[in-house]
């Protein structure tokens, strides 16, 4: 098996990472792969069948070019800061570039200890890997940017967590795997000039059109809150909740990452939270973009001593407009995806909320509402008004929108018919740890064409039954 990889990091970014090995994998096997993403990196899928193939994506024997390596990176985590984190179970494979000519990570979670590893074992189970597996490229269906998996391996071992699991490693894809920890990681050694590299790297890797400005770090840091603001008004626009926004969550590239605790929100209500851990509704739906925008200031801090390398404190002001043009770039968006959702060219604040208001007190699924809402713009109210237990705004609420309507045609590739519900997940997870792969490969074959409604996939496009019970999801997966 070849690769052609190119090791950017590993060749410019010395000192910012360890060099790795995988743990042996006792009986390898390979799950599922994303034959479509592997064509598309220049990989070959048998090469990827093979055992040497396998033997990669477990993180166990690496092919001639691979430069495994673990990153360095700190991270505040639920507002406390841990001055280092680091790949703990994880690996950076090397670096392709796919059919268009972009460069992309091939990444390994769960490929064994690392020197980052802490008190952790540096594996993960089979149920989180597929869970990974779903929701990502769900959001990749959605449209909306994000890693994408690869590959599924199993590897023989059991993983011990609360219950035994069938121990499994993800290959995931990444425009780059850096976040807003790494830079916090030299930020907090004082390291500037190691920061400055950094920084260097993360432009010519996502930016390369800021190289030349004058004032480049500026411009990044401009840049960088662009692609947050963009990615958190997608999140709100499919009710994703991500569960777990720590800085070292956060991609400098604009995708999303780390799919741990995070799910779907069914019933609207802007105060949800589904990590156990979350007690404070810290990463609640609703606070997603005030969270986004904390995490982006502790990037500016770090950039500070770049923009003003005499007295970073000077740069200070600068930083806080940059905030400030967030909260409206962010507003913009928001107003513009929502406006989208009710088939309208630009909504006012009171025609969103009025329909918000009413999910909230009928609580409405959201995803659905929106759907029952295209029908309603086709002229078959019926199904939104049961939909909304008749809510007593409703009529009114119609009356003001109908004028409005303009898009109605463009309004079902705005609302998807499927998204990963969680019970749906779950029982899809159960089923694989068991075995049975097909509630998988059925669930992600509707999520990953989400905005065309399928005969035979029905019972997909419904919330979990009444009595259900709240949705919990767990960390440490
Ligand atoms: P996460 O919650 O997956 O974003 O991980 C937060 C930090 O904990 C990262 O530094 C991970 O590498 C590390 N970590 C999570 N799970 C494990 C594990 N099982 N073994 C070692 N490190 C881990
Ligand atoms: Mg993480």
């Amino acid at each position: 098996m070849t690769i052609d990889f190119d090791n950017s990091y590993a060749r410019d970014l010395d000192g910012m990472y360890l060099p790795v090995q995988g743990a042996p994998a006792p009986d390898p096997a390979l799950v599922w792969l994303n034959e479509a993403l592997a064509v598309d990196l220049g990989l070959d899928p048998d090469d990827l069948r093979s055992p040497e193939g396998v033997a990669m994506l477990t993180g166990s024997a690496m092919p001639m070019g691979a430069s495994p390596l673990a990153m360095a990176y700190a991270g505040h985590q639920f507002g406390g800061f841990s001055p280092q984190l680091g790949d703990g179970r994880a690996m950076l494979v090397g670096e392709v570039l796919n059919r268009a000519g972009q460069r992309r990570d091939i990444h390994l979670k769960g490929s064994g200890r690392t020197p980052f590893s802490r008190g952790g074992d540096g594996k993960a189970g089979l149920g989180p890997v597929l869970r990974e597996v779903l929701i990502g490229e769900a959001m990749h269906g959605l449209g909306i940017p994000t890693t994408r998996a690869l590959a599924a391996t199993t590897t023989g071992e059991t993983v011990w967590r609360e219950t035994p699991q069938t121990g499994a490693v993800l290959a995931r894809v990444a425009d780059s795997h850096l976040r807003v920890g790494t830079f916090q990681f030299f930020y907090a050694r004082q390291e500037t000039a190691r920061l400055s590299k950094l920084a260097d790297y993360a432009i010519a890797r996502h930016f390369p059109e800021l190289a030349e400005t004058p004032d480049r770090y500026l411009a990044f840091y401009h840049a960088v809150i662009a692609r947050q603001m963009a990615l958190i008004a997608q999140w709100m626009g499919v009710g994703f909740v991500h569960g777990v926004m720590n800085t070292d969550n956060c991609a400098i590239s604009g995708e999303t990452i780390d799919y741990g605790p995070c799910a779907f929100m069914e019933a609207y209500n802007p105060e949800t939270v589904f990590s156990s851990i979350d007690r404070q509704g810290r990463y609640s739906y609703g606070n997603q973009p005030v969270l986004a925008r904390w995490n982006l200031a502790r990037l500016g801090e770090c950039l500070m001593p770049l923009i003003a390398p005499e007295d970073p404190e000077q740069a200070l002001p600068e930083m806080q407009s940059a905030l400030e043009a967030a909260e409206i770039r962010y507003d913009t968006l928001h107003r513009k995806r929502f406006s989208a959702k009710l088939g309208v060219s630009e909504a006012g604040d009171a025609l969103i909320n009025g329909f918000l208001d009413m999910l909230t007190a009928q609580s409405a699924d959201f995803t659905l509402a929106f759907r029952k809402l295209g029908q309603a713009a086709r002229g078959d109210e019926g199904p939104l008004v049961a939909h909304l237990n008749a809510d007593p705004r409703l009529s009114d609420w119609l009356a003001a929108w109908r004028p409005q309507l303009d898009a109605a045609d463009k309004m079902d590739r705005v609302n998807p018919v499927y998204i990963p519900r969680n019970h749906r997940v779950e029982e899809a997870l159960r089923a694989a740890e068991g075995g049975d792969m097909a509630p998988f490969h059925r669930l992600l074959e509707a999520v990953s064409d989400p905005y065309t409604g399928r005969a035979g996939f029905e019972d997909l496009e419904t919330p979990a039954p009444e009595g259900a019970g709240a949705y919990v999801t767990y960390c440490g997966t």
